[in-house]
């Protein structure tokens, strides 16, 4: 009964210090997360300057991961908006910044030289890094395969990040998003190769994947760019934006909604 008396004064007292007084001895069992997705993406630059720009500047991430060595750094907290995916959009979801925890690679992305494009390949150790940081938030957040995004999925028309050279593989090979089956890709991709399926069906299964697709048939700059985002990721070796048997056989087997 003393203890009782006395949390009540001390309740009491908490009250007179001025705010509302909330009871949250209840609890609702109807309730979630409010992440529904990851966002991945590379920074451009090396790890000083990273720093410097997602600290300092208004672009922001929840976790940023170092190359050698792979720490990883907290710079906002999940339960807080980070400004990284801007204008996005997944699956009809919009603006996802409020709905995503945004994670940047130090990395510098490509170069333009005289041979072509150079991308810099990302460092075994910082992806296992991330893969454990992956499991943890989707573990935490309970999210499903799937919900691993790359700004270049969420904004395809403005971003290539975290670009051709991202081992999307290596997080299917640890369960963290479907991959195609190869052998159905391959059967798939024999039957396209005798008729490849209209631009129309190819906006119809980007968009089942999620992505914005234009649905006008016509195989326009931004239709491309979105063939190029989804290459990027499932058929790493050409990402030319060009509607092909192979592609069309991914999009078939991988189905949709990725989730
Ligand atoms: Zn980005």
């Amino acid at each position: 009964m003393r203890i009782l008396c006395l949390a009540l004064w001390l309740t009491l007292l908490a009250g007179c210090t001025g705010g509302p007084r909330i009871d949250d001895r209840y609890t609702a069992i109807g309730q979630s997360s409010r992440v529904q997705y990851i966002v991945l993406h590379y920074t451009s630059t090396d790890l000083p300057n990273s720093l410097r720009l997602l600290t300092e500047e208004e672009v922001s991430s929840h976790y940023l991961i170092g190359d050698t060595p792979p720490t990883i750094y907290r710079l906002v907290d999940e339960n807080r908006r980070a400004w990284h995916a801007g204008d996005s959009q997944w699956q009809g979801r919009t603006w996802l910044n409020a709905s995503t925890i945004g994670i940047e690679l130090v990395n510098r992305g490509y170069t333009d030289g005289p041979n072509g494009r150079h991308w810099q390949p990302f460092a075994p150790a910082q992806v296992e890094a991330l893969i454990a940081l992956l499991k943890d938030i989707m573990q935490r957040h309970q999210l499903a395969p799937g919900s691993i995004l790359g700004h270049s999925d969420v904004a395809p028309q403005r971003k290539v990040d975290p670009g051709p050279l991202f081992p999307w593989k290596r997080l299917a090979d640890a369960g963290l998003l479907p991959w195609p089956d190869a052998q159905a890709v391959a059967q798939q991709q024999a039957l396209f190769s005798e008729s490849l399926p209209t631009v129309v069906w190819f906006q119809q299964q980007l968009q089942r994947q999620g992505y914005r697709v234009p649905e006008h048939g016509e195989l326009d700059e931004a239709t491309r760019n979105v063939l190029a985002a989804f290459q990027m990721k499932y058929r790493q070796a050409r990402y030319d934006g060009e509607p092909d048997a192979e592609t069309a056989a991914l999009l078939l087997v991988l189905g949709g909604p990725a989730s």
